[in-house]
């Protein structure tokens, strides 16, 4: 390309989360056996949620559902009979005043993400530019790129509360939390990747209120909650009304291949979502809404959860924890409390280096974690912490988390040493 396009600019050239991201994928790939894949977010396999896909894709191949869900186009809005039967699921199961007219498909939750921040902010039609605020830095590092224009995101510092156990917790720092009028939109991940944070239900009653007095949505997103896949281990309220944006996916149940996103919102927002889908893709991927459209419908899906993959992810997060807190004894690490998802957020206190070169250090020894700072967006530099922090997974194998925070302990202390040599 002799002249690039700005958008080619923006979204062909090399961004730090893509590189990672390749050299995650290089590293999957790479069957070598001293490797400990501790980043990435791939859901775990769990054996009896992919033998109940297994039959419903068995049942579905069996059915002339195959040929609706494979032979056509959806209509932008995403499959209607899916769209449907979740809109039956949540007015009886959680009484919200809904109907189909509330829920688009797309394919994926980031491509969701996508479409939602460029619709809501950027460059408006007055002239004047809006954000989107996350209230609570650190959020999901997936976000960050996907703006249309420049400087389209913002966010806040929290406030650390220490807890017991080596742990803490990051708490939505109210006395700070301004929404100035260049504010678009409030957006929080609950649970939060990449700390494992599910925001209280205090929190986010008064970000709502907040959004509803600035007349300004509310996007929850809510790719590892409740109802599915339900990777949430304290009690937590799920709510929406009107001025609620939803960002919900099929893939943290396990099917992440399937490539399908539901955003649920007022129609104003639902019709966007569903113009763009018809511009950008025709229509959203059928094949996801195939495959659960019975597990929902008799509410199986439920039980799947409440069985299998919420039981699997909070035993996964108590050895974790139990793990790291062994592992990391007398060192100056704190682990935040991991309340949801399948990551534990590691903050080392007085490390010498920053996250992104304590990467490199582990990459080198086959330990490949998630550097935090990319996480933190548009943070004054001058605060250390977010240097100071990385994302592990504790999804995949526990052997290769064990032996993984052993590595990642045995480096902090030589980091220490060598600093503390005279
Ligand atoms: N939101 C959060 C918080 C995530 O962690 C992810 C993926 O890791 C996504 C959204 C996007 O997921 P998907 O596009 O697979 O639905």
């Amino acid at each position: 390309m002799k002249v690039p396009s700005r958008f080619a600019q923006k979204f062909t050239g090399e961004s730090a989360i893509t590189a990672l991201m390749k050299d995650l994928g290089e590293a999957i790939t790479s069957q070598d056996p001293d490797i400990c894949m501790l980043g990435g977010g791939n859901p775990a396999v769990i054996p009896e949620a992919a033998e109940t896909f297994y039959a419903e894709a068995q049942a579905l191949l069996q059915d002339e559902s195959f040929t609706q869900s494979v032979g056509y186009y959806s209509s932008p809005q995403g499959n209607k009979r899916f769209i449907a039967v979740l809109a039956d699921f949540f007015k009886t199961h959680y009484g919200w005043d809904i109907g189909p007219e509330n829920i688009a498909l797309t394919n994926g939750s980031q491509n969701s993400f996508f479409y939602l921040f460029n619709v809501l902010a950027g460059e408006m039609a007055d002239g004047s530019h809006k954000k989107i605020l996350f209230p609570l830095s650190p959020e999901y590092v997936g976000y960050m790129d996907l703006g249309l224009s420049a400087d389209m995101f913002t966010s806040h510092k929290p406030s650390i509360e220490y807890l017991d156990g080596q742990q803490f917790k990051y708490r939505l720092n109210v006395d700070e939390l301004s929404i100035d009028d260049d504010i678009a939109a409030i957006c929080v991940s609950r649970p939060t990747n990449p700390t494992g944070n599910v925001i209280t239900d205090e929190e986010l009653e008064l970000l709502d209120q907040l959004a509803q007095q600035h007349n300004i949505p509310l996007i929850i997103d809510n790719a590892y909650g409740f109802p599915f896949p339900g990777a949430i281990y304290i009690d937590a309220k799920l709510t929406w009304h009107n001025n609620i944006i939803l960002g919900m996916s099929l893939s943290k149940l396990g099917l992440p291949g399937l490539r399908t996103g539901i955003v649920i919102a007022n129609e104003d927002i639902i019709n966007a979502v569903s113009r763009l889908n018809g511009i950008t893709c025709l229509s959203p991927n059928n094949i996801g809404a195939g495959l659960l459209t019975k597990l929902i419908d008799d509410k199986r899906i439920l039980s799947l959860r409440d069985d299998h993959i919420r039981p699997f992810y909070q035993q996964k997060m108590a050895n974790a924890l139990a793990l790291a807190q062994q592992t990391f004894s007398g060192l100056p690490v704190h682990i935040h409390k991991p309340e949801g998802a399948f990551f534990l957020w590691l903050w080392f206190e007085t490390l010498p280096i920053n996250s992104k070169e304590l990467y490199q250090r582990l990459k080198d020894k086959k330990v490949y974690i998630i550097p935090g700072e990319d996480f933190f967006v548009g943070m004054d530099v001058q605060w250390q912490h977010q240097y100071q922090c990385i994302r592990v997974s504790y999804a995949l194998s526990d052997e290769q988390l064990e032996r993984g925070l052993a590595i990642i302990a045995a480096e902090l202390r030589s980091l220490i040493a060598v600093k503390s040599k005279p």
